[in-house]
């Protein structure tokens, strides 16, 4: 952590003041918060468990000069074997609130994305069904726009509440925050999600059951979802699909260490036991050049990397 005149060991302190004890953890390995099942310690790891708490740890880290990361459920991150010099702030363990109007449904930025797509559901509202196979958390899922099938975030979100970088808390509507592909206002702006509302459709359940059955048979027909990872690796490039050159340029199967290219689905970096930060970033990087120098296309990871 970099240290400043209050240095990390008084923030940790004030930490505790804000979120209590059992929830500031130290050197907490972030192996146990990523889907890749990788990554070292975490300086400290806070779990705010209201929009105000969050609002009080990032401003204490702010004060403190100290940086943080806030995280959601971890299922698109990349963390190093150093791990993370910094406060992570765990708004995916926290922030588990959801409130029902009409068609209207408001999670909190810790709910699981899949969880929020069973309720929606349950409830006999269309439009979620998209996110049923999405691990993450509302706040991540906002972040990145996620999406898959021809769905994704932009079109059913309404507004987020947010916490601003000046520590204001503003409500924005979904159409002034610049969604695009993988792509966010709350991304480019350094804004933290705290709640998101989806406006949803009546619909009927046992249609929107039998899609949502549908996305998962194809998830589970083409994904490797038996092995730890961040989903596909790379952006999709302008005109390409990232599997389908990985697959062209013969890297289905490539391997560094524990970590490997899926071979049942080249756009998946998989870890097959064991695998360090490292390998997975040899095997990002390897494939990364190789489809260039085979293709010209240079892949981008939509994997977030920290602490490297
Ligand atoms: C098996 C598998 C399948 C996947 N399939 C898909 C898919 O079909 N489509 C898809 O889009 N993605 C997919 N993903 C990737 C991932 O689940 C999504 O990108 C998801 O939205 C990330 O959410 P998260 O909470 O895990 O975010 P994290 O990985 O925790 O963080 C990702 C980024 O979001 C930021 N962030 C997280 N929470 C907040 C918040 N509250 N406020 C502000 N910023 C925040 C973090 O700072 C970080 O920069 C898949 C992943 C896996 C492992």
């Amino acid at each position: 952590m970099s240290e400043s005149d209050s240095g990390p060991e008084p923030l940790a302190w004030r930490l505790r003041s804000i979120v209590g004890e059992r929830n500031v953890l130290v050197d907490e390995p972030m192996s146990e918060h990523t889907t890749f099942r990788v990554g070292g310690p975490a300086d400290l790891y806070v779990i705010p468990e209201d929009p105000g708490e969050v609002r009080d740890v990032l401003a204490a880290c702010d004060e403190a000069g100290v940086e943080r990361f806030v995280l959601g459920r971890g299922s698109d991150l990349l963390v190093s074997d150093e791990g993370y010099r910094g406060v992570i702030v765990a708004v995916g363990d926290g922030l588990m609130g959801v409130t029902v109007d009409g068609t209207e449904i408001c999670c909190q930025a810790g709910v699981d994305l899949r969880e929020a797509s069973e309720m929606a559901c349950e409830l006999g509202l269309t439009g979620l069904e998209f996110a049923c196979g999405i691990p993450g958390s509302v706040g991540g899922a906002c972040f990145m726009n996620a999406g898959a099938y021809d769905g994704c975030v932009a079109d059913v979100l309404g507004s987020v509440r947010v916490a601003c970088p000046d520590g204001s808390l503003e409500t924005i509507d979904a159409a002034d925050l610049d969604l695009g592909y993988r792509r966010s206002r709350v991304a480019s702006d350094g804004l933290v999600v705290l709640s998101a509302t989806f406006s949803l459709r009546r619909g009927d359940p046992e249609k929107i059951r039998a899609w949502m059955d549908e996305l998962t048979r194809r998830r589970e027909e083409k994904q490797p979802l038996e092995l730890p990872s961040a989903g596909s690796t790379f952006k999709r490039p302008e005109g390409h699909f990232a599997g389908k050159l990985i697959m062209d340029a013969g890297l289905m199967g490539y391997q560094v260490g524990g970590a490997a290219v899926s071979k049942k689905h080249a756009g998946f970096v998989v870890n097959l036991g064991g695998a360090t930060a490292s390998d997975v970033r040899a095997v990002i990087a390897h494939v990364q050049d190789e489809v260039e120098r085979q293709f010209g296309v240079r892949l981008e990871p939509e994997v977030r990397m920290l602490g490297w």
